[in-house]
């Protein structure tokens, strides 16, 4: 089970730009979080129609945290150091082995602060870094490309149906995307291989990725959250409860028995 992380500016950018991606994470059995800067607009009491919609829309697509900072929509730039500081406070709270957030280059400037932001925590605690593609991303190479399913796909559009103050959101236009978006990035020889039933695709470009040797007999080494030492983690990605003195350098090679 991998530790993912949603890095979005808004309620909705996570949704609209890899809505498939989320709900096959969850399938996965991944513990899936969002994490927005903003919930949009507050009423006098504090509560906030975006925000009770995500969490709908979370719950469709079986996240397991949906959560916010509380920075105003348009500020972005005037509270970085604020964003920041929470962002630190979401990665410890679970580290996460994968994160996503904005394309860096955005016409949206809450989206290019928010990537730039994540990026700097996630290439410090976290091992993966994917940014997706949203509406208002520039220069955007996709160059991690997510096929999807029917089923991925009407999953998306219910959990974009739960944005009803959103009137400009369009399944409509997102569906075409998908169905378009591998035609214009995979050769039609490519895609003439794909199954049937893959023709949705959501666009990555992927900052690192960080892939870890197998051990033959015991699994896979990893550095330590700690830094301090390797743990032995399991084939999964989960970490084992294994006593340091099994760290995996003493697993010889050859044979799979402790060097000695
Ligand atoms: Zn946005």
């Amino acid at each position: 089970m991998k530790s993912v992380l949603i890095v979005a500016a808004h309620p909705d950018d996570a949704e609209i730009a890899m809505g498939m991606r989320i709900r096959a994470h969850v399938l996965a059995g991944d513990y899936v979080r969002i994490h927005c800067i903003t919930p949009g607009a507050l009423a006098p009491d504090g509560s906030s129609v975006r925000r009770g919609e995500a969490e709908a829309a979370g719950a469709v697509l079986g996240v397991a945290e949906y959560t916010f900072s509380v920075v105003p929509d348009n500020y972005f730039t005037e509270r970085r150091v604020e964003i920041n500081t929470s962002l630190f406070e979401v990665f410890g709270r679970r580290r996460p082995d994968v994160v996503y957030t904005h394309y860096p280059e955005d016409q949206h400037l809450d989206h290019s602060v928010t990537s730039q932001e994540a990026t700097t925590v996630a290439l410090r605690e976290a091992n993966d870094l994917h940014y997706f593609r949203s509406p208002y991303s520039r220069n955007f190479e996709p160059n991690r490309i997510f096929a999807g399913t029917p089923e991925l796909l009407a999953a998306k559009a219910a959990a974009l149906d739960c944005f009803t103050s959103q009137e400009q959101l369009d399944m409509g236009v997102f569906r075409t995307l998908n169905t378009v978006a591998h035609r214009q990035y995979v050769h039609h020889r490519v895609v003439e291989r794909f199954p049937p039933e893959m023709r949705h695709a959501e666009l990555f470009h992927s900052a690192r990725v960080i892939d870890f040797a197998p051990s033959p007999a015991q699994g896979v080494c990893a550095p330590s959250p700690t830094g301090r030492e390797p743990d032995l983690v399991a084939g999964s990605g989960a970490r084992a409860a294994v006593p340091k003195a099994n760290a995996c350098t003493r697993t010889s090679p050859s044979n799979g028995a402790p060097a000695a």
